[in-house]
């Protein structure tokens, strides 16, 4: 038997197998048209009256799913949404291998100005995925976790898989989810941060893909209920170091998204630009705001608005912002020496969001101690944690970027939930 053959492989003036989802149909008197669809392109096929299939195309609906069996012929089309423009496949016979029927969602846009809403293409998310537009953003984002590992892994990072189930809060608060495990409770992890420190204390250079999860109560366009993170952890490494991987990392992501997704960035109608880097401390960047007209007291975390602000001062630009106070920043970042109280954290914003958070942290045990404390939280519970730095840990630092949170700003998407395949907030749980 004879092998299905990508649309994208075809050549003229042979007999194929082709098989995908009809896009278009189109019926004259003397000869119908199928537009044809698989995952590597678009084309155009014809039914002459002799054919086996002449009959059989009236049973077709859009986005059926079917085979056909045909001979390529040499042509010129016109039509946008055919990619291979060179030839046409002239039908000898067809098997529809599943009907579609009562589409819920419309797939091509006749008229572009009809807008189904978010949550009913979310509702339809397999199907909404066959849309050009939405697939271009998925191609995206595998460009960007697949060459975020291949940055660290091409520099002998070590890719560790951290636990989804631990026994205690990672950043202590409210916004964990709870579960029952066996007899006992426990979280779903709210991130890996406190497994990819005892990873690095021994195997020096970790990073990981992870998904988190955080009962993050209010639904906003930036918060997913589950998300994905692509985090580092570098021993001997302070946050400095740390900040100038998250530089060169991100720019080897965009560099490699510009290369391999030159097709998708077009029909998302997206200039992408390398961005620069900017080193702000804190204080400054609270002093940058305030001279820009936006109103903000030191000892406060930048809001949305300010984060936007940020972007108008400085665009395209990853800007990083350090030297945060430390109440400001969780229990196993590096308390600076000094009056002012300042932390090794830092935040990275880009295209005026957060897309990661980072800093050197404390490999002191009895230093963690004492910031557990001063959280409320009891270091009891940390035991397992604070003992691992008991055994000859070094200084580290790291960050995490979040995948659909970068996906977002790079693709100026109006929404984090387009950023996600299937996503999970407080109302959604299906599909
Ligand atoms: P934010 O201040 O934006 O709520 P955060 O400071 O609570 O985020 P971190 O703990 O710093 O988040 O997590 C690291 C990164 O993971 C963030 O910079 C962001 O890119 C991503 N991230 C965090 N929480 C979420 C979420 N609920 N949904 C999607 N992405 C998230
Ligand atoms: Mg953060």
């Amino acid at each position: 038997m004879q092998k299905r053959i990508f649309i994208k492989d075809l050549i003229v003036n042979k007999e194929f197998i082709v098989a995908g989802w009809v896009q278009e149909l189109r019926d004259l008197s003397n000869i119908k048209f199928i537009l044809l669809r698989d995952m590597t392109g678009v084309v155009q096929c014809t039914i002459k009256k002799d054919s086996s299939a002449w009959e059989k195309f009236a049973d077709l609906t859009l986005e059926s799913v079917i085979k056909i069996n045909g001979k390529t012929k040499e042509a010129n089309v016109k039509s946008e949404e055919v990619s291979v423009k060179n030839l046409e496949l002239e039908v000898s016979d067809l098997d529809i291998l599943n009907k579609a029927e009562n589409l819920p969602i419309q797939i091509i846009k006749k008229d572009k100005s009809i807008q189904t809403d978010l949550s009913k293409r979310l509702d339809h998310r397999y199907l909404d995925i066959r849309r050009k537009e939405i697939k271009a953003i998925f191609k995206i984002q595998n460009t960007i976790i697949n060459s975020f590992r291949e940055f660290f892994y091409s520099q002998n990072f070590i890719e560790i898989q951290p636990p989804g189930i631990i026994a205690t809060s990672t950043e202590g608060g409210t916004n964990l989810f709870k579960a029952k495990y066996f007899d006992k409770n426990v979280y779903l992890a709210q991130s890996p941060q406190l497994y990819k420190q005892m990873a690095a204390i021994s195997l020096e250079r970790v990073y990981s893909t992870s998904p988190v999860w955080r009962a993050e109560k209010h639904n906003t366009i930036r918060h997913l209920n589950e998300a994905r993170q692509m985090d580092i952890e570098v021993a001997f490494a302070d946050e400095f170091e740390v900040m100038k991987y998250l530089e060169d990392s991100v720019v080897f992501i965009i560099k490699k998204v510009l290369d391999k997704n030159k097709e998708e960035l077009k029909i998302l109608n997206l200039n992408l630009k390398i961005p620069q880097s900017k080193y702000l401390s804190y204080k400054d960047a609270v002093e940058i705001l305030n001279k820009n007209g936006y109103k903000m007291k030191y000892g406060d975390d930048f809001d949305p608005l300010a984060e936007k602000k940020f972007d108008e001062i400085y665009k395209d630009t990853i800007l990083f912002i350090h030297d945060w106070p430390q109440s400001l920043k969780p229990f196993y970042i590096w308390p600076k020496e000094g009056k002012e109280k300042l932390s090794g954290g830092f935040d990275a914003l880009y295209g005026g969001i957060e897309i990661s958070s980072g800093g050197k942290r404390i490999h002191i045990p009895e230093l963690l101690t004492e910031e557990i404390k001063k959280r409320d939280l009891n270091p009891k519970d940390f035991s397992w944690y604070i003992d691992a730095f008991r055994t000859g840990a070094p200084p580290h630092s790291g960050w995490s970027i979040g995948l659909e949170r970068f996906t977002m700003t790079l693709l100026k998407l109006d929404n984090i939930r387009e950023a996600c395949l299937f996503p999970r907030d407080r109302d959604r749980l299906t599909p």
